[in-house]
């Protein structure tokens, strides 16, 4: 039976990052995962991340993005292009030709940084002599290796809504979402989280009449609420996509080739039908299989692995990290606590600060935020400061045709310490970075003042909104 210092379960980003950084640190490490190929007859490393999630949905929103500004903004610049039509089975052929790029990439790098990569089901058996006994199950075919120490990064899985089954033909998952050969001529929506925006806005962009029903009587209730007004103004009046909030859903009719939904906001009974129906109303952690109640691994009420600041279980040498813990569901939030448990296992003393963990949403405005909103600094009494600067009398932005939104910064109002920044506008996702690095240094706003930002740039924006903090 193989031995190995690390085994990591899952090779999502938590898991095949923890499982190359553990390598890198000297450990004779294994990573198990059952994940398949689009085809379902290949292993496919990269978890939801890489395969269903952040990758194929960052790809199709380039697509339509560049087929909308084609038909839509190229004439201002004088550009005389004619739009002849779309071809949705190239763009998905386009996507998943990055995805398996980057998910062969991981099988290379789990080659090189010497980690033995295993295909199949893995679950905790037990311990010997203090070494965890670890099943992997290949479509029937088991073998049992051992750990000294176990990291797992099961990940998580769609949220199913039990009026209706996922079918991927016409009620969809992310996965399913993620693979339509065709533009819906209407297509509805449950959820307007971050993927329900995303998915949303691609097949929108695309020419599909959205419409997505929101349980939630708050707009995007986990962000800014300045900047969740700004973006639903943007999406329902400009972009014309069509949000209903405080929707409760009662009863989900599939017909053969169209899905019905009825459905009451307030006291009104409404129907509608779609050609497509995405379901993302969020994700739940995924234990399945890993045997978790067999070996006393603690979960709490909502099925996640309950850890510690520094991701230990409550079994010995057993950690958890990424999307089946506590914390954002993120991708780089699972990647910096593998890393960091990879670490620890060599007594290092690394920490991940969930406080100051991005969060992004690819639309268009993009919009990006880190630290705390002014709901949450209300809500803790705390008193603060704020500056606030927009796009719209940026050279850049009007230079790129994307001169909307605002950056906002929140900064304690005695020490001056930002504790939360929120951006709408354009490559938000890529502007926040350099928030994120203010707060981890725990910078003040006169910090990002006095720090010199190229011109013309979009974080000129960012560097007003520091001013703007301190009255300037
Ligand atoms: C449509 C969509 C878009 C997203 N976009 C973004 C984004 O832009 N940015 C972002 O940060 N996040 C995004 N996310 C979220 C992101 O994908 C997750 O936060 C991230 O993948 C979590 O990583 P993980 O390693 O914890 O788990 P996962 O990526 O879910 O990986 C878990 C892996 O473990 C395997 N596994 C599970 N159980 C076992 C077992 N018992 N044995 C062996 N293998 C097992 C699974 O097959 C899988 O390969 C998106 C998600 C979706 C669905």
């Amino acid at each position: 039976m193989s031995q190995f210092d690390v085994v990591v379960i899952g090779a999502g980003p938590g898991g095949y990052v923890a499982a190359l950084r553990a390598a890198e640190l000297g450990f004779k490490t294994a990573c198990i995962d059952a994940g398949l190929n689009k085809a379902g007859d290949a292993p496919a490393l990269g978890g939801t991340c890489l395969n269903v999630g952040c990758i194929p949905s960052k790809a199709l929103l380039q697509t339509s993005e560049n087929y909308h500004a084609a038909q839509t903004e190229f004439a201002q610049h004088g550009i005389d292009v004619q739009v002849n039509g779309f071809d949705a089975s190239k763009m998905i052929e386009r996507k998943d030709a990055i995805v398996t790029k980057l998910t062969n990439g991981i099988g290379f790098l789990f080659k090189k940084d010497k980690v033995e990569s295993i295909f199949g089901k893995g679950s905790l058996q037990g311990q010997k002599e203090g070494v965890w006994i670890i099943e992997v199950d290949n479509q029937g075919q088991k073998q049992t290796i051992e750990a000294k120490n176990v990291i797992v990064a099961t990940g998580s899985l769609p949220r199913p809504l039990p009026l209706t089954e996922i079918d991927n033909v016409n009620v969809l998952d992310n996965e399913g979402a993620l693979n339509l050969e065709a533009v819906p001529a209407k297509l509805g929506m449950i959820g307007s989280g971050v993927i329900g925006l995303e998915m949303g806005s691609v097949w929108n962009r695309l020419g599909a009449e959205v419409t997505i029903l929101e349980a939630m009587p708050t707009f995007l209730a986990l962000a800014d609420q300045q900047l969740a007004k700004e973006a639903y103004k943007v999406f329902t009046k400009e972009q014309g996509l069509n949000i209903e909030l405080g929707v409760k859903v009662s009863e989900i009719i599939k017909g053969a080739d169209n899905v019905t939904v009825k459905y009451t906001v307030g006291d009104a009974e409404k129907t509608a039908t779609f050609d497509k129906l995405i379901i993302a109303i969020g994700r739940i952690p995924n234990t399945q299989g890993l045997n978790a109640e067999g070996v006393g691994l603690q979960k709490d009420e909502r099925g996640f692995i309950v850890v510690d600041d520094e991701c230990r279980t409550n079994l010995p040498n057993v950690w958890a990290i990424g999307d089946v813990v506590r914390g954002p569901m993120l991708a780089h939030k699972a990647s910096a606590e593998g890393v960091a448990v990879a670490e620890r296992i060599a007594g290092q003393k690394p920490q991940v600060d969930l406080n100051t963990i991005p969060s992004a949403v690819y639309t268009h405005p993009e919009m990006a935020w880190v630290g705390q909103t002014e709901e949450q600094l209300k809500a803790a009494g705390v008193a603060y400061k704020k500056g606030q600067s927009s796009f719209a009398a940026n050279g850049r932005a009007l230079g790129m045709g994307q001169a909307k939104g605002f950056v906002k910064i929140l900064a304690d109002a005695e020490t001056d310490r930002v504790l939360g920044v929120h951006i709408i506008g354009p490559v938000a996702s890529e502007l926040i970075a350099e928030a994120v690095m203010a707060m981890d240094f725990k910078a003040s706003s006169e910090d990002i003042a006095r720090i010199v930002h190229a011109h013309p740039t979009l974080s000129e924006v960012t560097h007003e909104a520091a001013l703007a903090v301190g009255a300037r």
